[in-house]
């Protein structure tokens, strides 16, 4: 195999080394594999540099490169990309993992979070004062990309989504300018970044709405997969109780020590909950749970909100090789039922698991033309996955989920959740932002009319 080394004007660089005070890696340096690596194994690409910058003048100086080079500028926040937006062959990567930093102000409800935090940064320092926001069920997802897309999460029917509890974000353009954007300045830029993702700029901070969320009820309740199960969680959330996170799993029994040995690897449905409700109800919520099929194990406890966030992150560590696919239903239909019950039956892998998430409650309360995401009459929204341990095996398993992604298709919105999407979905973007696709547009020629910003579900100038 020959691989491509990239090579750059030394000059040029030279002057951006004196205008950054993070690093620059180049091919050859001792951590230029390292930094070149993105979460998802399937994108092993060779950028001409990784800028890993510490603060905005670094992003604006990258920015500037790039745009003046007429390189191609990936941005990586937490990396988790499926699509591996955040790195490319013979370009920029601009980095945000040096820039971490947060500050919450406990009686304002307000977290301000660098653009390369994770969730489990934020979900620490907000912890801290009993407060959240709603954030992804991976701590180790950067709160940059998740945010910009939309943002599920356990939360999201108390909270609303990600991007609906972001208040105000600092954003650096494509013509290098640094702006403020919120609900009263750059009102239209606040707007994109509510779910239009990373085509509008490079988010250096990111201010969030906080809510009252301290010690929760959580975990896992497990039982063989079953259509009835499934009809019997789309009731629970019917009921509408918004304090009750709880996401529908479909795949493989886990390893895990509270599901009995001959489950593992066995086909199985799931509830994961997450009930920020008064303790005093925890008995009913765990009864509840318990009524939707035969358990087969459970691991339903207090703990400390960050830690409902860490339960799948050692089940998907970085560098694993994912293809996925996502719908948004209304209501969960019979046909999806039945199609979770088939392709559930043969899920390649424990790793591979679709994961449903509901999105009614508070994410109902935003129009769709209030932000850039705008599927509001969406009621879960579905994420599809081959998660494997080689390139080969994941390759042989994208017509699973392909056919998978089918069968839900009659029963789904046109549309679905851009963060659940891979790059062979980008015929599907005007359709996953419906009516704000124009306005979307019309925006992306105002700001970025070179589509300087294009690696990411692309919104064309
Ligand atoms: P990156 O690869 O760093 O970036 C992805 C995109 O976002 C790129 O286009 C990049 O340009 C842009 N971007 C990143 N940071 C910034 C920034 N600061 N400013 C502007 N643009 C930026 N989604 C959910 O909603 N809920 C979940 O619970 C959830 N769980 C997930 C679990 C796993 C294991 C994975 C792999 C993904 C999950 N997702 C979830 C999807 C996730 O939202 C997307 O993969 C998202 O793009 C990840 O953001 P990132 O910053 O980690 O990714």
């Amino acid at each position: 195999m020959t691989t491509y080394t990239p090579t750059l004007d030394h000059r040029l660089l030279e002057r951006l080394r004196g205008a950054v005070r993070g690093e620059i890696v180049e091919p050859g340096d001792p951590d230029y594999d390292e930094a070149r690596r993105v979460y998802n194994a399937m994108h092993d690409k060779r950028p001409a540099i990784v800028v890993r910058a510490v603060d905005a003048g670094d992003v604006i100086a990258t920015v500037d490169f790039a745009r003046d080079q007429g390189l191609t500028l990936a941005v990586r926040g937490g990396s988790h990309s499926v699509t591996g937006y955040g790195t490319c062959d013979g370009g920029v990567v601009l980095d945000l993992v040096r820039m971490r930093g947060i500050r919450v102000d406990p009686d304002a409800r307000r977290a301000w979070a660098e653009g390369g935090c994770t969730w489990a940064d934020v979900n620490h320092a907000t912890h801290a004062f009993g407060l959240a926001t709603t954030g992804g069920i991976v701590s180790t997802t950067g709160v940059g990309g998740l945010t910009t897309g939309g943002g599920m999460g356990y939360l999201a029917r108390r909270c609303g989504l990600s991007c609906d509890n972001l208040v105000s974000a600092d954003l650096v353009t494509a013509d290098g300018h640094f702006v403020t954007c919120t609900e009263d300045d750059h009102t239209d830029l606040m707007w994109a970044v509510r779910g239009g993702g990373g085509n509008y700029g490079v988010v250096t901070s990111f201010a969030y709405r906080l809510h009252p969320v301290a010690d929760i009820l959580g975990g896992p309740t497990f039982y063989p997969l079953d259509g009835d199960v499934i009809r019997r969680y789309r009731e629970l959330i019917a009921e509408g109780d918004e304090n009750l996170g709880a996401l529908l799993v479909v795949g493989l029994g886990p390893p895990v020590p509270f599901l009995p040995e001959r489950w593992h690897g066995r086909p199985l449905c799931g509830v994961v909950a997450c009930w920020t409700g008064s303790p005093d109800a925890d008995d009913r919520i765990r009864d509840r749970l318990a009524a939707l099929g035969p358990v087969v194990g459970r691991h339903v406890e207090r703990m400390p909100y960050p830690v409902i966030n860490t339960l799948f992150d050692d089940l998907v560590p970085a560098g694993l090789y994912h293809y996925w696919k996502g719908a948004f239903t209304q209501g969960l239909p019979d046909g999806a039922v039945d199609a979770f019950v088939e392709y559930g039956a043969t899920t390649p892998s424990i790793q591979s698991v679709t994961a449903v998430f509901p999105i009614d409650g508070a994410c109902h309360r935003v129009g769709p033309e209030d932000t850039a995401f705008t599927y509001r009459d969406a009621d879960f929204s579905i994420a599809l996955s081959p998660t494997l341990t080689t390139r080969e095996d994941c390759e042989a398993q994208k017509d699973w989920v392909r056919a998978f992604h089918r069968a839900l298709e009659p029963h789904s919105m046109e549309g679905g959740y851009v963060n659940f999407m891979d790059a062979d979905d980008q015929n599907r973007v005007g359709v996953n932002y419906r009516g704000n696709h124009a306005r979307l547009t019309a925006l992306k020629r105002r700001y970025d009319p070179g589509n300087l910003f294009r690696l990411n579900h692309n919104i064309a100038p």
